[in-house]
């Protein structure tokens, strides 16, 4: 599926090798500005390298990016000043206020005093942290801590936001509260995020999303049309001997089947269909019976061969 124009962040043959590791091979990506944009992959699939060259941190070895509408190798301080990145591993100062994080930054980046103060008021607004920035970081909460550095990254009003991992080590209402003040950035600004994770629900936050696996793209598009171009639904089911199942399921109905540390998985159109059927024939006890429509990680089990959850 192709992005509509014009594009916030566009790559050409992007590749980057560590010696005899390829770490991404020839990536071709495009994508459109405002786009909430999720990089999904296991660790090692090359997310990072990416974002790393995206944001100017690493040289590629071959290829092309453009970013905010400059090459990142031949225009490296245009494509820093038109983005913004929040790391995977923290980088506030916990010495500093909230405050303080946000006006060196700021300044670093040429901003006026008064630009500052009203860009960082709002911000720490939004961010939920106003009345805590006259508190030094290090008495924040992890989920607080991430969404300072969220603002800091936006304080200079960069048309490209990159998060690598941004809830990686939170809680769950931690994690929530980062994904809602990045939606509500979506709705107020046309600010395109590209972040990357290994998490399935952040991925279905996204508007559209990469799946990565060893460096390379095995599959793009919207969360709905990628769970909808696999087509089948899955049923689940729990018996007392699930090598048999299977095997009898592909036997008898020519199903594809396997067993997994769940139990029995089949993917077919039209799971309800199947239920009473496959109950009616088996000998193996089924114990318990379950149909779902396809989940991101059943779209990459079909393009990799394997699961997300259960690497
Ligand atoms: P991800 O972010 O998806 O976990 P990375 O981009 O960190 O993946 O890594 C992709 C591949 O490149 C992995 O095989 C990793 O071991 C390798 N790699 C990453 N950084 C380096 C490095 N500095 N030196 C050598 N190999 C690296």
């Amino acid at each position: 599926m192709s992005a509509p124009e014009p594009a916030a962040i566009r790559t050409r043959g992007l590749r980057r090798v560590y010696g005899d590791t390829v770490a991404v091979h020839g990536l071709d990506l495009t994508v459109a500005e405002g786009e909430k944009f999720g990089f999904l992959g296991p660790n090692g699939a090359g997310k990072s390298t990416t974002i790393s060259m995206l944001s100017t941190l690493l040289r590629p070895s071959a290829g092309r990016a453009e970013v905010a509408g400059a090459d990142v190798a031949h225009r490296p301080d245009e494509v820093r000043r038109r983005i913004g990145v929040v790391f995977q591993e923290p980088t506030a100062d916990r010495e500093l206020t909230g405050w303080q994080n946000l006006y060196f930054h700021a300044r670093l980046h040429g901003m006026s005093q008064r630009e500052v103060r009203s860009q960082a008021r709002s911000l720490l607004d939004m961010m939920g942290l106003a009345d805590r920035s006259d508190a030094p970081v290090g008495t924040y909460s992890g989920g607080m801590q991430r969404r300072l550095e969220v603002a800091r990254a936006l304080m200079h009003r960069p048309r490209v936001l990159f998060l690598d991992e941004p809830t990686t080590g939170l809680d769950p209402q931690s994690r929530a509260q980062v994904w809602q003040k990045l939606h509500e950035l979506g709705r107020q600004d046309a600010v395109t995020v590209f972040l990357t994770t290994h998490y399935l629900e952040e991925a279905e936050n996204c508007d559209r999303i990469a799946v990565m696996d060893h460096g390379r793209l095995v599959a793009q598009g919207t969360p709905q049309a990628l769970k909808s171009a696999i087509g089948a639904d899955v049923v689940h089911l729990r018996t007392g001997d699930d090598e048999n199942t299977v095997r009898s399921i592909r036997e008898r109905f020519g199903l594809d089947a396997e067993t997994t540390p769940d139990g029995v998985r089949v993917r077919t159109a039209d799971g309800a269909r199947w239920v009473p059927r496959l109950c009616a024939h088996l000998t193996t006890g089924v114990t318990s019976v379950a149909v779902t429509r396809p989940s991101l990680d059943d779209v990459f089990l079909h393009h990799t061969g394997r699961s997300l959850r259960n690497p």
